[in-house]
């Protein structure tokens, strides 16, 4: 039968009407909130099946009851008897742990939202890729501390890997993945940060206050001090290494204040693809969550009448140090990476904890990766042991400082 375009219901064509079911590991935090926020606005297509958290057991238990979850999981043991008591008289299943949140990845959700931060994600997002889920991923320190082993265990099990981060969202979409030897490369755009105009005499008196207020995001306070450092766009580099099939020489960064282009294709015949957007994380989230239809969001449309103009400016490397350091660990493989990110979620918590100065993030880590010697992983033993190693060399570093 022919329909005329006027005859066919346009409200529903994008969306799938079976529901799918879905986890959220790290449901409590930025990213996990706009996940929820566009599973609210579409409460007939999802059934959610396990929330995670790990120290905020009233937002959790507060997402679970309101999202009729199966199972709730705080990460802190010491929790347990708090969430069971807010989810007393509830149907929704309470543990605690680190085994707990491997329990949550594991239920049978074909939709797995990987948002904890930082290593701590690696674990439970292997579990959920081991079992061949679709994983949204935004937890970019796994692919950082354990690529090989993650896209290893990707092609075994066939999970699905669906990018969040706004960049890696919009290279997925302009990728051409059946044709990767017509591309000259790929340009992740950065922010900046607050601080990419920034006077450099005065950044060694930046404060935690001020390195976490992000012009364009809303993020968690990791991630917006990644990007004060301009670390986050090294990590970034890392992850679309192992989520693209270019070289490591394919990779490169502009940094484009105003945070519309989310990321750039160049083709060999000059074509240059970008995706836009406003900077708001449900785009790229409801890309994976509809994925492989599209679905809407709640995001503010883009009207480049509205902008005007964009920028983009080179990245300057004196300024930010971490964006050597990454390119490096990079080159060098193994165990390099694995140490970079361990070494930079201690440096970032003892800055935010005020024990450290700004500049001193990138130094404890420099100072971290050469003081280990660096040599092939070849389980994931080996990643946990080279992430403790590397932890404790950064904390004795800090405790340096600090005395
Ligand atoms: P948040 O800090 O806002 O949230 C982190 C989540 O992880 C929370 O649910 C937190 O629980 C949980 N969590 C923290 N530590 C642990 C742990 N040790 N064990 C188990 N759970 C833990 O981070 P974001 O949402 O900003 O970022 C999450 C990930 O997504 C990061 O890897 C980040 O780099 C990436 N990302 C974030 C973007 C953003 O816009 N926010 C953009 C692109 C990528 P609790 O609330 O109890 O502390």
């Amino acid at each position: 039968m022919n329909f005329s375009p006027s005859e066919i219901d346009r409200t529903n064509l994008s969306v799938d009407r079976k529901p799918k079911n879905v986890t959220i590991l790290g449901s409590t935090g930025s990213i996990g909130c706009n996940t929820l926020d566009l599973i609210s606005r579409n409460p007939d297509q999802y059934n959610v099946m396990a929330l995670t958290a790990n120290q905020n057991v009233d937002l959790l238990a507060e997402q679970a009851m309101k999202f009729n979850a199966d199972m709730a999981v705080i990460a802190d043991e010491m929790l347990l008897a708090d969430l069971k008591s807010a989810l007393s008289g509830t149907n929704v299943v309470v543990a605690a742990g680190k085994e707990a949140l491997n329990e949550a990845a594991d239920m049978p959700a074909e939709w797995v939202m990987s948002s904890i931060v930082g290593a701590a994600g690696l674990r439970p997002t292997l579990t959920a890729v081991r079992r061949g889920a679709t994983v949204a991923l935004a937890n970019k320190e796994c692919l950082v501390c354990a690529g090989e082993f993650m896209m290893d265990q990707v092609k075994t099990s066939g999970a699905t890997i669906l990018p969040v981060d706004s960049e890696h969202n919009a290279v997925y979409q302009i990728f051409d993945f059946e044709h990767p030897e017509t591309i000259e490369k790929i340009t992740l755009t950065a922010s900046g940060g607050p601080f990419w105009n920034t006077d450099i005499s005065q950044m060694a008196a930046i404060t935690p206050q001020q390195a976490i207020k992000h012009p364009n995001w809303a993020m968690g306070a990791k991630i917006s001090v990644d990007s004060a450092t301009m670390m986050n766009k090294g990590l970034e580099i890392i992850e679309a290494y192992y989520l693209f099939p270019v070289r490591k020489d394919q990779l490169d960064i502009v940094i484009h204040p105003e945070s519309i282009i989310h990321s750039m294709v160049s083709y060999m015949d000059g074509s240059v693809l970008a995706q836009l957007g406003t900077p708001d994380m449900r785009t790229p989230i409801s890309y994976t969550l509809g994925w492989p239809n599209r679905m809407n969001s709640p995001s503010k449309k883009l009207d480049l009448t509205e902008i005007g103009s964009l920028h983009f400016i080179k990245p300057d490397i004196e300024r930010f140090p971490a964006l050597n350091l990454t390119r490096e660990v990079l080159q060098c493989g193994g165990s390099a990476p694995t140490i970079l990110n361990a070494s930079n979620e201690v440096a970032v918590y003892a800055f935010l904890e005020g024990k450290i100065k700004f500049l001193d993030i990138a130094k404890i880590v420099e100072e971290t990766l050469n003081a280990i010697d660096f040599y092939d992983m070849k389980s994931l033993s080996d990643v946990h042991e080279v992430d403790e190693n590397a932890r404790r060399v950064s904390n004795e570093l800090i405790t340096g400082i600090t005395e």
